[in-house]
């Protein structure tokens, strides 16, 4: 039988998380979603068939597993509330916020022997082909360990780590960066209509060339550096727009915007 999973906070990670679950086969009526607003929530159980309610402690009595997925800024109030009823079922708890520690929630939660995995996913979870890094506290058992890593393995990649802070740089280069990758479809859509093109045509086209380029360094033998030289001719047209971005200092620009992500990450904890 599948677990009991209750969502507290029903926003863009949550959606993502379950709405891939059920996309592959996860049954819904197996998810429960929290959220403040009654009105959200009845729109996703019409949409998911999902049970939802704003009752957080009534949510996770009967759970096997608690995915905390509010803002981190709220993460304390809303773990103060669930402790009395989490120290009943005892469910495995998995926290999508960036930033906060596990001795933190443990702390928040009142009880240090609660078993609490950090989760650090991305919203392409949302079409099976999300990327996520994970980090087992000290209560967590094997059994455990692999429930949450079948869970997010539903939606995507998982990759363990076994130092708390590499999860902000997890945040850094893949929770985080689905933005950075939109960024560049939407910068290639505004150039490609300053080039003439319609801007459906000039965003169809970026789109498929980002999506082209993943799979292929996805799935070629070829590292990204040698798919890159290979669409290089010498004097041709890439080599000058290569030429640009490194002039640019794109590869500083990445490692400066990543930092900053990584650092304020940190600063959440
Ligand atoms: P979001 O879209 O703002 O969603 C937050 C959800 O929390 C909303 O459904 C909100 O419901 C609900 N909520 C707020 N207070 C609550 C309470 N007291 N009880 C129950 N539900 C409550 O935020 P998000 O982008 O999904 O981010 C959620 C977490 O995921 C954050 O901790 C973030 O660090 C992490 N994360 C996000 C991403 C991302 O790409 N978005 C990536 C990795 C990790 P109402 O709207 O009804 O208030």
């Amino acid at each position: 039988m599948a677990s009991q999973i209750t969502f507290i906070g029903a926003g863009n990670m949550a959606r993502a998380i379950f709405g891939g679950l059920i996309e592959s086969g996860y049954p819904a009526d197996a998810i429960t979603a929290t959220a403040r607003h009654q009105q959200t929530l009845d729109t996703l159980a019409a949409r998911y068939g999902i049970n939802v309610t704003t009752d957080n402690a009534g949510a996770v009595a009967d759970a096997d597993v608690v995915i905390l997925a509010v803002k981190p800024q709220l993460m304390r109030n809303v773990c103060q509330s669930l402790g009395e009823a989490l120290a009943i079922g005892r469910p495995l708890i998995i926290s999508v916020a960036a930033g906060i520690t596990v001795d933190t929630l443990a702390d928040w939660l009142d009880d240090p022997t609660l078993p609490i995995v950090r989760c650090m996913p991305n919203t392409p979870s949302l079409v099976g082909t999300g990327a996520s890094g994970l980090f087992a506290g000290q209560q967590v058992s094997a059994e455990q360990r692999e429930l949450a890593e079948s869970l997010m393995r539903a939606v995507g990649i998982v990759e363990w780590v076994e130092e708390e802070t590499l999860l902000s740089a997890v945040t850094a280069i893949a929770g985080s960066a689905p933005a950075y990758f939109f960024y560049m479809i939407e910068a290639l859509e505004k150039a490609g209509v300053a080039r003439g093109l319609s801007p459906d045509s000039s965003r169809r086209l970026a789109i498929q060339t980002a999506l082209g380029a993943a799979r292929m360094a996805d799935q070629s033998e070829y590292d990204p550096e040698t798919l890159k030289q290979q669409v290089m001719s010498p004097k041709g047209t890439t080599e000058r727009a290569i030429h640009c971005f490194e002039q640019a200092g794109l590869e500083r620009i990445v490692d400066d915007a990543t930092r900053a992500c990584f650092d304020r990450a940190e600063e959440l904890a």
